[in-house]
């Protein structure tokens, strides 16, 4: 491709809008451009490394043995409301009405589409398994769309949906995927880590996230680098020491806390660590009923934990006027009441039911040392898993310090189990010969996040560095030079790197040398070559990678043995790419 015949719209100032390099670089490298939030058109830059990146994932779909299918994005209400999801899924779904008045969802995933489809095609054991999958444009009305293409508000996404006769068969599947995708991610040059993930009340079985550690991503991740274990923090359970020996601990005692409401006032003022504390904090559950979670001063709770243990779709902590309505103080509630109050009463495992503790007075102004559960409330310690772990936090699996990183998700891998072929009644004859309920497995990748997300990984001060598998193009020819007779050497040699099916980009604008170099780095095309002074001087052109930036001075020879180097290095970086992966 000749650059005076293609398109490349570089700009030169960030857009106001763009916090993170990715968004940034493809909007100044010309690979995207905005249209309104979350909603960006590709450019014929952007484009190619998206369908590049799809080849990559149909490929190895495909090699999976997944079909690839194609449905509308557009759904009716029924199928949501069959699988009790119209109302569940909230405000993240743009719905419509067509001429009918009828309603319609645009597809924010397609578990529903597919079950329904595939309903009336399964029909007996010997049709399964199945994993069936589609590449398209998906909907979310996200609350901040943001960061360009990684969280906008329409985008395509690679699903897939796994249909089984039993638990052993979806287990195959799902491993399948799992090691589908790390060769997806590492064909996209991309280092991922598969984290435990949270399977939400969805009702699966197992989940894993695909994560890119980066300093933007919206995820945190829990590491171990002892045993290997990773887990999103929404999944990773808190390790509790046990008490080593029971303590005499002395009679409970209310002391006076003038104005002392928060944790850090008052463990400050009684001049104990935060640890030696506990905090309540206080929710309203789905908009119908009230839980009180108690938990160690220094501790906090994870959201997702906690709408996992109260089976909530949605929570918001108590404002002090609901809180007063209970009979309770602000800042001075605990756990021991005089009397029945309209809330449920949870406990976090951090709490030592032997151990003494500072707890809220439910008097103003004060506060009780020495409470104890296993003392002072009836029945047996029953704790909870609440506490969103930290770092140097004991490893779930082997206790020595975790590390936390943030990441970002590229893809996600999912056992959902019945609840979907329940809710459609997909069963299928078994080998008895009698109905048999299906069970399922979801997996999606983000095509465009994904795209966004090796920008994040591998950029420098020059713009972008695309690793060869997904790159506009392979290989930058800039030629520098005005002369008619040069440009036709180069014009000659960019003849037979296309001949010889090289995707060569060649920059033969009437623009200045400076302009035409910096171009080529924003845009990050893995190999360059450029023809300058030196080429008329003394048959020299300049090679480089990209992603290496060491610039090697080459003597013209012939277009054979300049394709010949072009090859070599083509094909030693796409064999990079092949590497056995990070499994
Ligand atoms: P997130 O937690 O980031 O919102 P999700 O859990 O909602 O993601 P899934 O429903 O599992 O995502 O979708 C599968 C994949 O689709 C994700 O792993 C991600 O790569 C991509 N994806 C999800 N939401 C968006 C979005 N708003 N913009 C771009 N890609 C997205
Ligand atoms: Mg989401």
């Amino acid at each position: 491709m000749k650059a005076s015949a293609y398109l490349l719209p570089t700009v030169k100032e960030n857009p106001a809008d763009a916090v993170v390099v990715s968004h940034q670089l493809l909007i100044r490298a010309g690979f995207i451009r905005k249209l309104s939030a979350g909603l960006y058109h590709f450019l014929p830059l952007g484009l190619k490394v998206l369908q590049k990146i799809q080849r990559i994932v149909r490929e190895e779909m495909n090699l999976s043995g997944a079909l690839e299918f194609e449905l509308p994005i557009l759904t009716p209400a029924e199928l949501w409301q069959q699988s009790d999801r119209w109302d569940k899924m909230g405000k993240e779904m743009f719905r419509q009405k067509d001429r009918h008045e009828l309603e319609y969802a645009l597809g924010p995933t397609h578990e529903e589409s597919f079950v329904s489809l595939m309903k009336p095609i399964l029909k007996s054991y010997k049709d399964l398994p199945k994993n069936v999958y589609q590449m398209h444009t998906k909907f979310r009305d996200e609350i901040r769309p943001r960061f360009g293409v990684i969280r906008s508000r329409e985008f395509i996404m690679k699903d897939a949906y796994s249909f089984h006769l039993d638990e052993e068969s979806l287990h195959k599947t799902y491993e399948l995927m799992r090691r589908t995708y790390r060769k997806i991610f590492t064909r996209c040059g991309l280092a991922t880590i598969p984290v435990q993930a949270d399977s939400g009340n969805m009702g699966g079985s197992g989940s894993e996230e695909f994560m890119v550690v980066s300093p933007i991503g919206e995820e945190t991740l829990a590491l171990c680098s002892s045993c290997g274990y990773s887990g999103n923090v929404e999944k990773t359970p808190l390790l509790v020491k046990t008490q080593d020996k029971p303590v005499e601990v002395e009679e409970m005692q209310v002391v006076e806390t003038p104005g002392k409401k928060t944790i850090k006032e008052v463990s400050e003022f009684l001049s104990l660590t935060e640890a030696e504390t506990i905090k309540s904090v206080m929710l309203r559950v789905d908009e119908e009923w009230n839980a009180i979670v108690f938990i160690r001063g220094d501790r906090e709770i994870n959201e997702v934990k906690a709408k996992n243990i109260l089976l909530a779709n949605e929570l918001r902590p108590l404002a002090d006027a609901e809180i007063q309505e209970l009979g309770l103080i602000p800042g001075y509630t605990g756990p021991v009441l005089e009397k029945e109050i309209a809330a449920k009463l949870y406990f976090d495992t951090s709490i030592l039911p032997e151990k003494g503790y500072v707890v809220g007075a439910n008097e103003l102004d004060k506060h009780c040392k020495n409470f104890v559960y296993a003392r002072e409330i009836a029945g047996e310690f029953v704790g909870y898993d609440f506490a969103l772990v930290k770092e140097k936090d004991p490893c779930p699996k082997c206790g020595q310090e975790l590390t936390l990183e943030k990441g970002i998700e590229v893809g996600h891998i999912f056992k959902l189990g019945q609840k979907y072929s329940k809710a459609f009644d997909l069963s299928v004859m078994g080998k008895n010969g009698k109905p048999t309920q299906t069970t399922m497995g979801c997996y999606g990748i983000g095509i465009n996040r994904t795209m966004a997300t090796i920008i994040e990984q591998d950029n420098d001060d020059k713009g972008i560095i695309w690793p060869i598998s997904v790159a506009p193009f392979e290989v930058s020819l800039v030629s520098l030079t005005k002369k008619a007779e040069e440009l036709q050497v180069i014009a000659e040699i960019y003849e037979y790197l296309l001949a010889k099916g090289i995707d060569v980009l060649w920059d033969d604008r009437n623009l200045s040398p400076g302009f035409k170099l910096r171009d080529s780095e924003m845009i990050g095309i893995p190999i360059k070559l450029v023809f300058g002074k030196a080429f008329a001087q003394e048959k020299k052109y300049s090679f480089t990678i990209r992603k290496e930036g060491i610039e090697e001075q080459l003597t013209y020879q012939s277009k054979q043995a300049l394709w010949e180097k072009v090859e070599e290095t083509r094909h030693k970086l796409h064999q990079e790419l092949q590497g056995p992966g990070n499994s």
